[in-house]
């Protein structure tokens, strides 16, 4: 259902027949952590996350992983081993 109250018109599972049922009835402000994300949104009663009701939540252990600003570290891959080849190349 469409939210009613601070985000209006965004897509909401929270958003129900008798209003916003999110912990506290409300969303909440994006936290500084969240600025330049292409998912923070200005509204006329702040700015919010069109993904998360709370983004303090998604920082609490980390970098919120729907943040479209931050790129991960991409760890340099090491190639595939195959166990019963490499037994093989072994025993030679
Ligand atoms: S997706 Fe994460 S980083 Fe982006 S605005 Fe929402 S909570 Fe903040």
């Amino acid at each position: 259902m469409n939210c009613q109250t601070v985000k209006k018109g965004v897509e909401c599972v929270f958003m129900t027949k008798k209003g916003c049922e999110f912990n506290g009835g409300t969303c909440h402000t994006i936290i500084p952590q969240c600025e330049g994300c292409e998912r923070a949104r200005e509204f006329e009663a702040g700015v919010f996350c069109i993904t998360v009701p709370d983004p303090q939540i998604k920082w609490r252990r980390g970098t919120c992983n729907l943040a479209t600003h931050i790129k991960e570290k991409t760890e340099s891959k090491k190639p595939m081993l195959n166990p019963i080849k490499a037994s093989k190349r072994g025993a030679r």
